[in-house]
């Protein structure tokens, strides 16, 4: 924790630097100088390290936080207890970023402690394993259950996948090593996503979100669904 503040400070104290003077280091191209630079917490799954990394890291200032040193391996409930201590610390006007976590209730779940941004492979990395994310959970297309399914995998999605092709059809790509398998099936566990942060986003806008929570944990289920 400390090391990554020593590494915060350096790296802030050099951007500003290139900012600021950039005919100082001919040898760096600065491609984006207007980025933003995120400062990133650690502390592991202690609440006073993680307080302590917090202000720091705030002491330096950054446009944006990022909560690091989760989703690596740890029970989900202290994954959200350590969100929900160490998020409300960070500045309300700068985005905060939670590294590396994906399933889609932990992104509600987590955005409910007070995150707005994610990042994680599990969309596309699901997708390339056959796995589908809907509104009900994870539908694992190589079950023989769907070999003759007319279905498209989540008949209320809008994707290009679900509005083009039947689970029968992404199966057999699928069981036949065909790489169009995983394209069409990242198509929509993006799309799952990117709309599933739309409608978050739209429900904190009317101050419906915990409408959607709640509505939310009770049809998602992080075990294979019979859809
Ligand atoms: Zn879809």
């Amino acid at each position: 924790m400390e090391r990554s503040v020593r590494w915060a400070r350096r790296a802030r104290a050099r951007l500003i630097e290139l900012r600021e003077d950039p005919a100082s280091a001919p040898a760096v191209i600065v491609t984006n100088p207007g980025q933003a630079q995120f400062g990133i917490v650690q502390g592991g799954t202690d609440p006073a390290l993680r307080t302590e990394s917090v202000q720091a890291t705030v002491a330096i200032g950054f446009e944006a936080y990022a909560i690091g040193g989760l989703s690596v391996g740890e029970p989900v409930d202290v994954m959200y207890e350590v969100v929900g201590h160490t998020a409300p610390q960070l500045p309300a006007d700068r985005p905060r970023y939670l590294m590396g976590t994906g399933m889609p209730d932990d992104l509600v779940e987590c955005v409910a402690r007070g995150v707005d941004m994610f990042d994680c492979v599990l969309p596309t990395r699901n997708a390339r394993n056959g796995q589908l994310l809907t509104q009900h959970g994870v539908l694992v297309i190589k079950n023989a259950q769907y070999a003759t399914d007319g279905r498209p995998p989540d008949p209320d999605c809008g994707c290009y996948t679900c509005r083009h092709f039947s689970r029968a059809y992404l199966r057999h790509l699928y069981m036949a090593g065909e790489m169009t398998a995983a394209t069409l099936m990242t198509v929509h566990n993006l799309y799952f996503y990117l709309d599933l942060m739309r409608r978050i986003r739209d429900a904190i806008g009317f101050g419906s979100f915990e409408k959607l929570r709640s509505e939310f944990l009770q049809t998602f289920s992080r075990r294979p669904q019979p859809h």
